[in-house]
């Protein structure tokens, strides 16, 4: 038998493959990653200075273990890295009662007991008066909401790795993957390098190496924009929380306070669900539809942070069905794991989606609840509609 290179390969260095990276590395094993571009470069999904984490899961409650999890991962890097990787700014989940947002929010906080606050639209003028609320509006307040900082937190992870003996290899793209019965052989053009198990995190890319994903993984373009507050007192880091608000038909928005200087960030989850093609090409540029969009929010919405528009940044969603998480073997292929958990959520799990991967890649199992991130899970579910 050709012999191992490595216990294991991590293709793909954003949030997920460079905390699988690190967990893999921290337990003992042989590892090395690439990544085709840099960490965290600016047609990944995982630049742009900030990533909201919660508890109280509007999506399903289901998530809350893994978020207990993350939360704990997210200081432990700190701890081992000395790194600022995690906010606590608390957060705001804002909408009419019936609202997805608020009343998934509330169903979560139910389910698993979490400290929260329920304030009407005069509560929150006087507690948060940077938020403009529609009378019948609600806001959800969680203390421990906050923020990560993905750039930081993925040189965080790599710098873990490395310190383990990870082995790194930047600017270098894995082209195939030829599996057989006991592990699997990396080419990169004429290179090869056989290794036991390979994570694949490859994020918008993810249906190069799993063709399998060509027809359900949906990259979609996302728009953000920084303002300068009018009102700096109001939108600072410490007085205003994070947020998610929902919109009704239009769907919802998300922001952070004014950080480093840079203002008050938004972003509509999903934006305008503009398909990529081609994940090499760069995002089309921003343009006056995206502006008006995000302009005319928070005019109306956070009337204190609507100074003059600083900076815009384009970036990507790999929408999956459902918009769930992937986490799981490739079928009839064990020796592969994939990871797509991104349909503009993943960030905050990064750091517990690292020691899951880590458990697949081992073990072929984890103790962790992912059973619904399975293939299993994508069969005959449609793919989430682009509007391109
Ligand atoms: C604007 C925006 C806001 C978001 N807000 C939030 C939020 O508030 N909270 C939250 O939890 N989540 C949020 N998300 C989602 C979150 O950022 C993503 O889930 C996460 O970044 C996905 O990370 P990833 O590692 O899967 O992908 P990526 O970061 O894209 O990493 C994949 C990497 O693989 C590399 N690669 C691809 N192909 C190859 C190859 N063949 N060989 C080697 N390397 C390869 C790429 O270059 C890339 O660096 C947001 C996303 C965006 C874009």
């Amino acid at each position: 038998m050709i012999p191992f290179d490595f216990d294991a390969a991590v293709i793909g260095l954003g949030a997920m493959g460079s905390a699988a990276l690190a967990h893999l590395a921290a337990r003992g094993r042989k590892v090395i990653g690439f990544e085709a571009f840099s960490p965290a470069h600016s047609l990944s999904s995982s630049h742009g200075d900030s990533r909201i984490i919660r508890l109280g899961y509007f999506e399903d409650p289901s998530y809350v273990p893994l978020l207990r999890r993350a939360y704990e991962n997210w200081r432990a890097l700190e701890r081992d890295t000395g790194t600022d990787v995690l906010t606590i700014t608390g957060v705001l989940q804002i909408g009419r009662p019936d609202s997805p947002i608020v009343s998934g929010t509330l169903a979560s906080c139910r389910a698993y007991g979490l400290d929260h606050q329920v304030l009407d639209a005069g509560a929150m003028a006087q507690r948060y008066p940077a938020f403009a609320l529609d009378p019948d509006e609600i806001a959800v307040f969680e203390a421990q909401g906050g923020f990560v900082r993905p750039e930081a937190a993925v040189a965080a992870h790599l710098a873990l790795g490395r310190r383990h003996g990870a082995a790194l290899r930047l600017a270098t793209r894995v082209t195939a993957l030829e599996p057989d019965d006991a592990g699997v052989t990396l080419r990169l053009g004429a290179e090869r390098i056989r290794v036991r198990r390979v994570v694949v995190a490859t994020g918008p890319w993810i249906a190069e190496l799993v063709p399998a994903l060509a027809a359900l993984a949906t990259p979609i373009r996302q728009v953000v924009a920084w303002y300068e507050p009018k009102d700096a007192a109001a939108t600072a880091l410490g007085t205003m929380p994070v947020f998610l608000r929902d919109a009704g038909l239009v769907g919802s928005f998300f922001g952070f306070p004014a950080l480093d200087g840079a203002g008050v960030k938004v972003g509509k989850h999903a934006h305008f669900r503009e398909a990529i093609g081609d994940p090499d090409h760069p995002n089309a540029p921003v343009n006056e539809a995206d502006t008006a969009l995000l302009d005319d929010f928070i005019a109306r919405r956070l009337p204190l942070a609507a100074g003059a528009r600083r900076d815009t940044a384009t970036c990507r969603y790999t929408m999956l069905p459902g918009e769930d998480f992937l986490l799981d073997q490739l079928p009839g292929e064990p020796n592969i794991v994939v990871a797509s958990p991104c349909s503009g959520h993943g960030y905050k799990f990064a750091s517990v989606v690292g020691e899951i991967l880590a458990d697949l890649a081992e073990n072929g199992a984890t103790g962790w609840p992912i059973d619904a991130f399975s293939f299993q899970q994508l069969q005959g579910k449609q793919p989430v509609p682009a509007a391109d």
